[in-house]
């Protein structure tokens, strides 16, 4: 009998919360005595872990397993896209099997059948924390499954269910174990962050000496303890988050909210069915920037939306300009298939939507560049991601950037300086982006 450990391959697509999903799936699997190959040839078999949130997604997915069914062979499907089988299978119908998202028992069953373990699990192969494909100095911390809201573009909900909160104490165990295995950033995650344990009425669990809720406020005041940078994604503009901006205030958590608006204008958002009372949304920014003036706002935004106006995009400008939105991305309207939104009347002329997605890029550059312009001669704490190859500079992020979908500040030192160093800097100028800066002495 062999006793060469049976190797897998993961293909990760999609979003962070997909990403963790497949962190688990390795983990486990890793766990369990199987070998992890970055290649195709190098691998028995192939999870090749899909998103289904836009067409385009889709598409990117089941190219991605037929890829995987040409270089391997054997291919498992989980993920959003899973949810969809008679498309995987008309597409590729020599993929072995198919789970939906969050099935991690039936994805590592699957590996099972096709790919039978080893006796003998190496227990302590794995190390603390898990294995995860994020650099080794952050991750992301997924809090909850699923969404309790509707929204009409997005088909989430009818593929991941809704709202499952974890335990207040599970999430920040695995958050101490992270930094302890020299985690310096945690990336808060979920679909909705700031409705955390609506769906378990924010039931207590122990923690240390004490009991904690399972509510934003309580879970983001005990991550802020934990002596990492604590980042907030998915947040919305619920009245309660104002508390969580004091803790902000206080330094406990990054000044950072990551909210994505999609929309500005009451009809627009109306036809969406966003989450929150977007009426007083302005006010509520008013009021956190008074409680933390350096808070930075990131967000995304969708453009032709079925029904959206001329007036209705203009609002949308007038909006990410008032509120001094800081990060801002920009979508154009996909018609998925699925939402809800296909059935809505008044689709928007695609040239429309494009001239629309232009115009807002043009407004966002130049608040881009009126506040890359602010940031010169000041003095900030950043966050090393590495060397950079392309730039010969060492890459760090601000407080007010984002791994992967923020700007990056070049640094230049003779000095080897190591991942996940947090140190100050001097900001000297940059452009759209990007900017440059020097180590601040000591
Ligand atoms: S909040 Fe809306 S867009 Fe986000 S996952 Fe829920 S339904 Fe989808």
């Amino acid at each position: 009998m062999s006793t060469k450990a049976p190797t897998i391959g993961v293909v990760s697509l999609g979003c962070p919360k997909a990403l963790v999903d497949s962190e688990r799936i390795i983990t486990r699997l890793r766990s369990e005595g199987y070998s992890l190959s970055a290649t195709y040839e190098g691998a028995d078999l192939v999870v090749v872990n899909t998103c289904g949130f836009l067409d385009s997604a889709k598409a990117e997915s089941l190219d991605a397993i037929g890829e995987a069914i040409a270089e391997n062979g054997k291919v498992i499907v989980t993920g959003c896209l899973g949810k969809e089988e008679s498309l995987i299978r008309a597409a590729h119908p020599k993929v072995l099997e198919i789970t939906g998202p969050h099935q991690y028992e039936a994805v590592v069953g699957a590996v099972h059948t096709h790919l039978p373990q080893l006796h003998d699990p190496k227990i302590d192969l794995v190390p603390e924390g898990g294995y995860r494909l994020t650099p080794r100095h952050y991750a992301y911390l997924k809090i909850s499954e699923g969404c309790n809201n509707r929204c009409t573009f997005c088909i989430i909900p009818s593929i991941r269910g809704d709202l499952v909160s974890r335990p207040a104490n599970a999430v920040l165990k695995e958050a101490e174990s992270l930094v302890k295995a020299g985690v310096k950033e945690l990336l808060v995650i979920s679909q909705d962050t700031s409705a955390y344990g609506v769906d378990v009425k924010y039931a207590e669990s122990k923690w240390k000496d004490r009991m904690v809720r399972a509510k934003f406020y309580d879970l983001c005041k005990e991550l802020g303890e934990l002596g990492a940078w604590v980042r907030l994604h998915y947040v919305y503009p619920y009245p309660h988050v104002d508390e969580v901006v004091g803790l902000m205030a206080e330094g406990k958590i990054l000044p950072y909210l990551d909210i994505p608006f999609q929309h500005a204008s009451p009809n627009v958002l109306k036809a969406m069915r966003r989450p929150a009372n977007q009426d007083k949304v302005l006010d509520r920014i008013k009021k956190w920037r008074d409680i933390c003036p350096d808070l930075t706002i990131r967000s995304s935004f969708i453009v032709g939306f079925p029904g959206e106006t001329e007036d209705d995009f203009e609002t949308l400008l007038d909006f990410i300009e008032e509120a001094e939105i800081d990060r801002a991305g920009v979508f154009k309207y996909e018609n998925v298939e699925g939402a809800p939104s296909r059935d809505l009347p008044d689709h928007v002329d695609q040239d429309d939507v494009n001239d629309r997605y232009d115009r807002f890029m043009e407004v966002q550059t130049t608040l881009a560049h009126a506040r890359l312009q602010s940031m010169i001669g000041k003095t900030v704490d950043g966050i090393c991601d590495g060397w950079d190859e392309d730039a010969e500079a060492y890459a760090f992020r601000t407080k007010a950037d984002a791994p992967e979908i923020d700007g990056v500040t070049y640094v230049d030192s003779d000095d080897e300086i190591a991942e996940g160093t947090i140190t100050q800097l001097e900001i000297l100028g940059g452009e759209g982006h990007e900017m440059v800066g020097a180590l601040v002495e000591k």
